[in-house]
């Protein structure tokens, strides 16, 4: 299968007044075609800076890719310039979040937001553009398709806004839709409805989809491939019925302890008892060592690194690591 993504070592770092907080700390992940990879983690594990990195939006002075590199379709997109990096995104890659209303323009009609797309990246006459509009709208799934181009955002329900974010991502055939909670601020009939669409057009358009989530019946139901990320850092990856049978990180096994339900929504993940460690004070240590069962010496002062275990699953864990004295 050919590789659309190909994340090698990328670190991303802010600056906050108390100093720098490396959002995401030497992750490398690869988004296949056709595949749907989740990454999966709490809030501030890195996982949604690991996709604005992707679309170049994480900007200085605040925050800053300071590492690795991001190769889609073979191309750098940290060498792309500002309008090359323009021409990719929202075309060749396009993006969805989790408040449709933070990337819609309120004052311009829902058409002319399909459109807008269209007449710039597949130089649609204005006219073409309206047709292939109101064909988009339908194609989501919302009737009165003439009626909602002419409505203005805040007209409609989350779940249509979050439908026609869904139209005009996929309006120019991306080769990789990257979606960030795109169903969090959903119920639980809505969020399966758009999931299920989701699967549809991959299916049919052959595009990958790398999918940002904090809940394990969203990655249960739509994942090839799972990104474990903690503090930061990749903790445990792996094809996702591997993981979900044999999860090997304590942090994994955490989280899974609590079984997703499918097409039941999670709010948040299973807490593990204790906290995510402050990003201000993270000393060269097994981030999760403070609230790990199987916390050993090694543990607290020696990061472990990723590996490949005998299943074809990655773990970064001292308790798999042979040059471990303990094991
Ligand atoms: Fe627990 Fe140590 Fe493994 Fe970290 S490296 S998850 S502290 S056993
Ligand atoms: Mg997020």
């Amino acid at each position: 299968m050919d590789t659309v993504l190909d994340i090698e070592h990328l670190s991303t770092h802010f600056n906050t007044e108390e100093g720098v907080v490396r959002a995401v700390d030497d992750v490398s992940l690869r988004v296949r075609q056709g595949e749907i990879v989740c990454i999966v983690g709490e809030s501030g594990s890195g996982k949604s800076i690991t996709a604005m990195s992707v679309m170049g939006l994480v900007e200085a002075p605040a925050g800053q890719v300071v590492g690795g590199s991001i190769a889609f379709r073979g191309e750098d997109l940290l060498k792309l310039g500002r309008n090359e990096l323009r021409t990719v995104r929202g075309n060749e890659i396009a993006m969805i979040f989790q408040e449709p209303m933070t990337s819609l323009n309120p004052v311009l009609r829902i058409g002319e937001q399909l459109m807008e797309p269209l007449m710039e990246h597949r130089k649609m006459s204005k006219k073409a553009a309206r047709k292939r509009a109101i064909e988009l709208i339908g194609e989501v799934g919302i009737s009165r398709a003439e009626q909602i181009a002419d409505s203005y955002p805040h007209e409609l329900s989350g779940g249509m806004l979050q439908r026609i974010m869904i139209a005009i991502a996929i309006s120019c055939d991306p080769k990789l839709l990257i979606a960030d909670e795109p169903t969090t601020a959903l119920d639980v009939t809505i969020q399966a409805q758009i999931l299920d669409m989701l699967r549809r057009f991959k299916e049919e358009s052959g595009m990958s989809i790398l999918l940002i989530t904090h809940d394990l019946g969203v990655v249960a139901e739509m994942a090839d491939y799972v990104v474990v990320m903690y503090a930061g850092k990749v903790v445990e990856e792996g094809e996702v019925v591997a993981l979900f049978e044999n999860p090997q990180h304590p942090y994994t096994q955490g989280l899974l302890k609590s079984k997703p339900i499918i097409n039941q929504r999670q709010d948040e993940l299973y807490s593990i008892p204790g906290q995510v460690p402050n990003p201000l004070e993270l000393v060269p240590s097994c981030y999760f060592h403070d609230r790990c069962a199987h916390c050993m010496d090694i543990c607290r002062t020696t990061e472990p690194a990723l590996k490949e275990t005998a299943n074809r699953q990655k773990v970064a864990c001292w308790l798999y690591e042979e040059a471990n004295p303990h094991v």
